[in-house]
């Protein structure tokens, strides 16, 4: 029989051999600490009212229930993107994320290939990838995989890849040999995202509220920008208030009256990517290894005008199999008209 650190060994081999840039295994568990701060996160309103969050958190908190007989999760970290085209953007933002493809695919297709190499080597193996795809806390079980440790803008920061990366699971059925996670703090005494981002989303303890966050505002939220068909005006008030100061999250800045989320987005057109360009883990010239996760930088020499202009077929064109195209057209257009009415 094969011993946990054979399978440990041969899984990271195929996973490595698969593209991604970093890999650990730790116990499928129940993660008790890490689902007492997601619950105090929830109960002070920071999601925005994502209420899926809600409604799986215990779930969301126990990998096990992700896999029948799950015994140990591997987490890999693919790098995403790529530089902007010749290191500007001509027009409104688009989030680095936005990838030539969807990343969903791309991550799943590369990790279940792994999965059945190793399964061919490792008698008996069976398990389940996820990317996106079931409820699970992700970043807590990188954190415990050994990947890296959660820095003040929330996000896992990767030693040597940064945080601009997509994860990945694989939940399977034997133990292996685990990984401790990294003692040290990646932030130490600096703070530069909870100054450079322009909502005052980073509360001075490290915990990030979504209702003031352009990636939440311009992505997640429900009825979109103002300039979204469905949008009411109660839907584009300005942001409830965050954490009661002197709470143990810590507290974000009360808005400026009149605050909107189309004055918070800027010139974000999709996504938000100021508090991870700011942070000195990331290199905003690192490629991605992975063909697929490669910027569009097409994206990045359209001028607001010209999105104006943009049409159902032309949308399809740049964002078919991308995660803008869940956002739809009219969803889309909604944020470009957001911007032009500020
Ligand atoms: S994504 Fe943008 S708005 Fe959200 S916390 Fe980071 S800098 Fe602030
Ligand atoms: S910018 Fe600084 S404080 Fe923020 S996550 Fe990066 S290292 Fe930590």
């Amino acid at each position: 029989m094969m011993g946990p650190g054979s399978i440990s060994e041969i899984l990271k081999r195929e996973i490595a051999a698969a593209g991604f840039d970093r890999c650990g295994i730790t116990p499928a568990e129940e993660l008790s600490p890490e689902h007492d701060l997601l619950k105090r996160w929830l109960s002070a309103g920071c999601h925005a009212g994502m209420t899926f969050l809600e409604r799986n958190s215990r779930r969301r908190a126990d990998a096990s229930r992700l896999f029948e007989g799950a015994r140990s999760v591997a987490v890999a970290a693919a790098g995403y993107g790529s530089p902007y085209a010749a290191g500007i953007v001509a027009g409104p933002v688009i989030s680095r994320y936005v990838t030539a493809t969807d990343y969903h695919k791309v991550v799943a297709g590369r990790l279940q290939k792994a999965l059945s190499s190793a399964a061919e080597k490792i008698p008996g193996m069976r398990g389940r990838v996820c990317v996106d795809s079931a409820p699970v806390m992700e970043k807590p079980l990188a954190v415990r995989a050994g990947l890296g440790c959660q820095g003040r803008n929330s996000l896992l920061l990767i030693p040597g890849v940064g945080s601009y990366f997509f994860l990945g699971l694989i939940v399977f059925n034997l133990l292996a040999e685990y990984d401790p996670p990294l003692p040290a703090d990646p932030c130490r005494s600096c703070r530069k995202c909870i100054d450079a981002c322009p909502t005052g989303a980073i509360s001075d303890q490290g915990y990030l509220d979504a209702r003031r966050c352009i990636s939440y505002l311009t992505v997640e939220r429900r009825g979109g920008m103002s300039g979204s068909p469905g949008a009411t005006p109660g839907s584009v008030a300005g942001p409830e208030p965050g954490p009661t100061p002197g709470s143990t999250m810590g507290s974000v800045p009360a808005p400026e009256p009149g605050t909107t989320p189309d004055s918070m987005a800027g010139d974000n057109l999709f996504g938000c990517d100021i508090c991870q360009d700011v942070c000195p883990h990331n290199n905003p010239g690192n490629e991605s290894s992975i063909y697929g996760l490669h910027r569009d930088v097409r994206l990045d020499a359209i001028t607001h005008p010209e999105w104006m202009r943009l049409t159902p077929d032309r949308f399809r064109e740049l964002f078919d199999g991308t995660v803008v195209e869940r956002r739809g057209y009219e969803g889309f257009m909604g944020n470009v008209r957001a911007l032009r009415s500020e």
